[in-house]
């Protein structure tokens, strides 16, 4: 019996142990967490009050203050039976990362007690200096430094023999720069603040202090038996199959999309969601997505910074879990062909600190005025820098999908509903010099309608859409840290509201009626922005033609999606917000560009290998099957004189050359691949992504076609590589 057929035969769901009831989630939500509750809890009034005020003002608590809440944080992680901790951060290659360290601190000969200081919490040195920088760090200087993030809760994270605290941190070089995808997060919110404030000031909002972005991502993901995984290095290595036939059921049916949930699977998701809630994860909603075995978890939505931990912690845990469940949680974005790969719709609006959304239209003229004008700097924000939001989901694995059918184009446009649409319409065309106030209500928008879901939401294939109350950035990969396309859009929108409260200032200048100037710069910015708005199906056709006709970019590549990052307007306006100095940024350009190319590296090799240790072998097994089959028959014809049909002997000839041949082409491309991956070591990591993109990926995908159609006829029981037709079918 073949390896395939063994593992077939050994997959079953596992014995779980029966479960006691479920508790309320109320009793236990958060309860690994040292949250601002557990904090004031343990600590005195007066620092607590103080660490208040680093949230919200920014004002730097002492070091005496800091002492007291690491002192707080690890007795109350004790008392849980904790005996570790760690600096829990986010570095530039995607992951997150950790350098446990124990509490225990020696005070005499084997004598130890646990103890944790101010400073430690503060900072940490985890001389990680084999993490990619860009070039920031000088190997004189290569050690990174972690710093406390306040604004997110420590936690703690259980295993079976243990348990260690997580402390949120960022992760700077020496010099301060960023060396992770938190801080320029944590910078851009801030301005994005500013911008807001002040915008909102012209609306009379004198009492806003504070302006946030909020966040909701939706991650999809497919779930797969760890059996088929194991024989699959291709999954082991790369994350997603790079040889199989298609299966004769895929989401033809739809019958898998909001179907009932495997029990195999719910269990699954039950166990993710208990962890979720101990760690303080909003989760809400689960159910099954469109292709075979592809899922989704969305949470409620929450301030970007906590939401992007959560869905790094959220993606960690469904890994783990999965595997206590014999499972294997694929969170690449396109682990199998031909049928839909994975995103993560990113959620996004504006709230200010008095639980205001700021995308949400209100109930008097003013305040639809206001939703107008953040509504016309989203969009012009959109126009100006969709090569900002393009390039915050450039990577490997995430251009499998855009462009493809199933995902968001890469033309970036935004979807904002008929209702909307119409009132933008009507504002462009109806705007005269003098805006009375009877004019505005005459516009339709004295009370405009609460945009909720249903009247909105019926454009799929928008990457950038108005869902009601928040915009839906749906280009995202799911295996991405959201940190990166927040930013982004951070800190577009905040440039283009700074610019919008310029123009209204101007406008008030020569006109002194307040809403006159407000209707006539939003006229102004949806007249000049018309382009990059489209209501139609984004995957058809005529739209690639027709963007193309309003001068849309359509970035395809990887590579060339990421040199938005470093064109010099972009670069001056990371540095105006000072998101990103420009060293940062040209870090990252290179960071990210070499981290496509290793990924295609890998690919690239473990297709050889498969293909020479897995693919021909079995080939070769099934040619001699042919050519002995063929040798016997025509003695037979001989010796016997047995009559044959004359077509049935061609046909056999035929069949035997046509495998021959595959084989052959297969042994031949994966050679050429290999020329191609030397070729490639002598440029420069630009031309080598390049070189990738045009000419290793089509050769992969020819490699590929030749090996899936010897799968359709090579014998069963000498293919070892599990099929997709068993993979996408859980039992
Ligand atoms: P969908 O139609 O895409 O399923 P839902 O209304 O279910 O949309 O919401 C999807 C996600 O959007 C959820 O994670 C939700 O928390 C998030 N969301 C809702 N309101 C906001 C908001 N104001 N800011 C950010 N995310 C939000
Ligand atoms: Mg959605």
């Amino acid at each position: 019996m073949g390896l395939r057929q063994d593992a077939l035969l050994n997959i079953k769901g596992i014995d779980l142990e029966k479960n006691v009831l479920p508790k309320k989630v109320s009793s236990y939500f958060g309860e690994n967490t040292f949250s601002m509750e557990n904090m004031r809890k343990h600590i005195s009034k007066e620092t607590f009050e103080a660490f208040k005020r680093w949230l919200n003002e920014g004002k730097t608590i002492s070091l005496e203050q800091a002492d007291e809440i690491a002192n707080a944080m690890k007795d109350w992680a004790i008392s849980r039976g904790v005996t570790y901790y760690t600096h829990w951060f986010q570095p530039m290659t995607g992951l997150t990362a950790e350098k446990h360290d124990s509490f225990i601190s020696i005070t005499g000969p084997g004598k130890v007690i646990e103890k944790f200081s101010g400073n430690k919490l503060i900072q940490g040195e985890p001389d990680a200096s084999s993490f990619p920088s860009g070039g920031i760090r000088a190997t004189f200087e290569a050690r990174g430094y972690t710093a406390w993030d306040p604004s997110s809760p420590a936690f703690i994270i259980e295993s079976k023999f243990g348990k260690t605290l997580c402390i949120p941190t960022i992760f700077i070089s020496y010099h301060g720069e960023a060396l992770d995808k938190k801080l320029p997060l944590l910078r851009s919110d801030e301005a994005l603040s500013k911008a807001a404030i002040n915008l909102l000031k012209l609306f009379g909002r004198k009492d806003v202090k504070k302006v946030f972005s909020t966040c909701g991502p939706e991650q999809e993901y497919f779930l797969i038996d760890k059996n088929y995984y194991n024989l699959r290095q291709d999954l082991l290595l790369a994350g997603r199959t790079l040889v199989g036939a298609p299966s004769p059921k895929g989401q033809q049916l739809e019958d898998q999309y909001f179907g009932t949930i495997k029990e195999r699977v719910v269990n699954f998701m039950f166990e993710v969601a208990e962890e979720a809630y101990k760690l303080g994860i909003p989760l809400m909603t689960r159910h099954n997505e469109v292709a075979p075995h592809q899922y989704e978890f969305a949470p409620i939505f929450e301030e970007s910074n906590i939401a992007a931990d959560h869905n790094q912690l959220l993606m960690e845990l469904m890994k783990k879990v999965a595997l206590r469940h014999n499972l294997v949680c694929l969170l690449h974005e396109k682990p199998f062909a031909g049928i839909n790969g994975s995103g993560k719709h990113l959620n996004w609006s504006l709230a200010d600190d008095k639980g205001n959304n700021l995308l949400n239209p209100g109930e008097t003229p003013e305040d639809n005025l206001q939703f107008l004008a953040v509504l016309a700097a989203v969009l012009r924000a959109v126009y100006n820098h969709s090569d900002l939001l393009r390039a915050s989901v450039a990577m490997a694995g995430n251009e499998h999908r855009l462009g493809a059918n199933e995902a968001p184009p890469a033309i970036i446009s935004v979807f904002l509903g008929e209702q909307l649409s119409k009132i933008l319409d009507m504002i462009e065309k109806g705007v005269k010099n003098k805006v009375s106030k009877r004019a505005v209500i005459d516009l339709g928008i004295a009370r405009l309608p609460k945009f909720n879901k249903d009247m909105t939401d019926r454009n799929r294939t928008s990457p950038f859409a108005f869902t009601g109350a928040k915009f839906e950035f749906r280009a995202v990969g799911s295996s991405q840290n959201i940190s990166t396309p927040i930013t982004m859009i951070n800190t577009i929108i905040a440039e283009s509201l700074d610019y919008v409260a310029q123009e209204i200032g101007k406008a008030l200048s020569k006109n002194k009626d307040f809403n006159s100037a407000v209707m006539q710069v939003i006229a102004r910015v949806i007249k000049e922005t018309r382009d990059v708005r489209f209501e139609g199906n984004n995957y058809a056709e005529e739209w690639l033609k027709e963007a193309k006709r309003r001068g849309l970019p359509n970035v395809a590549a990887t590579y060339e999606a990421l040199e938005a990052l470093i064109e010099k307007d972009n670069i001056a306006l990371f540095e105006k917000y000072k998101v990103f100095s420009k060293e940062e940024i040209v870090a990252r350009y290179h960071i990210w560009i070499h981290l496509y190319n290793l990924t295609l590296e890998i690919e690239a090799h473990t297709l050889n290998e498969m293909v020479n240790s897995c693919v021909v072998p079995a080939g070769l097994k099934y040619q001699k099957l042919l050519s002995d089959n063929l040798q016997v028959i025509t003695t037979l014809k001989k010796g016997a004189g047995i009559k044959l049909e004359v077509a049935a002997v061609n046909d056999l000839k035929s069949h035997l050359a046509d495998v021959s041949a595959k084989i052959y082409y297969v042994r031949r491309n994966a050679r050429e691949m290999l020329g191609l991956l030397e070729k490639a070591t002598k440029v420069s990591d630009e031309k080598r992504a390049k070189l990738y993109f045009e000419e290793l990926k089509p050769l992969m995908e020819h490699i590929r076609k030749h090996v899936d159609d010897l799968e359709l006829v090579v014998s069963d029981d000498s293919w070892d590589l599990p099929k997709y037709r068993e993979m996408l079918f859980i039992k």
